[in-house]
């Protein structure tokens, strides 16, 4: 029980509880103004630096050729020989490429990520524009209607693109032993549609039985993906040096 106060000295005391009571919002309204100024400098810092590392890594579009609904509404699959699908095959070494490039400071996106895409052709180039990506690069296998037909072709439209296709031709004929077709011109849609560096990579023929069987391993797909990461990764190094050099 507390003792019992004159009344003046009730009204002091009132008073001075009330001030403590002020005090105390105005410490706790500090307290969280503090805090919110903190979270604040943090949330900008991380905007920034978050927005420094995207600038500062290289975009890919790995695009596995194929897997759009044709006009007749049915999976386009490409070509199809000895029981494989070229989409298939293009869509694994699309997600390899990708891991490959990540594993290089890359930030890779694919076109589809499963055996249909909503993205037409064109759709596919517009996408990687929209992202201001700095490649788009086709996975494609070729087929003919000669068995023996094989090889290795680096397609491209725009002719400043013509050392990059250059580039993976010289390497994926080189390190995957494919016979080196040379590269070529092309009005592909995904290439012509692209105002950005584009290359189609037809990695050897799926209508050639040594090709098909070599496509069907695993390991030579994960070859072929770690050839391609490496070679676009060359190509950028080099590509920003000269940008640095101007
Ligand atoms: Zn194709």
């Amino acid at each position: 029980m507390q003792p019992a106060m004159h009344p003046m000295a009730k009204g002091k005391v009132n008073k001075r509880a009330k001030r403590r009571s002020h005090f105390g919002k105005l410490l706790v309204l500090f307290a969280i103004l503090a805090v919110a100024i903190v979270f604040l400098v943090i949330a900008i810092y991380r905007h920034r630096s978050n927005q420094n590392f995207a600038k500062d890594k290289p975009i890919a579009i790995v695009d596995a050729g194929h897997g759009a609904f044709t006009s007749l509404g049915i999976i386009d699959v490409g070509a199809s020989h000895f029981g494989l699908k070229e989409a298939d095959l293009v869509l694994d070494i699309a997600f390899r490429t990708q891991k490959k490039l990540e594993g290089l400071g890359w930030i890779a996106i694919t076109t589809r990520d499963g055996d249909w895409t909503p993205f037409s052709l064109a759709d596919r180039a517009t996408f990687a524009n929209a992202l201001q990506a700095d490649v788009f690069l086709s996975l494609h296998l070729n087929s003919h209607t000669s068995r023996s037909a094989h090889g290795l072709i680096v397609f491209y439209w725009r002719p400043e693109d013509k050392p990059l296709a250059e580039l993976l031709q010289k390497r994926l004929s080189e390190k995957l032993g494919l016979r080196d077709r040379g590269t070529e011109t092309a009005p592909f849609t995904v290439l012509v549609w692209s105002p950005l560096p584009a290359v189609l990579v037809e990695l050897g023929f799926l209508s050639n039985r040594r090709e098909a069987k070599r496509l069907a391993n695993p390991q030579f797909r994960d070859k072929a993906a770690s050839v391609l990461a490496e070679a676009l990764n060359e190509w950028i190094l080099k590509k920003r040096a000269k940008e640095r050099e101007r």
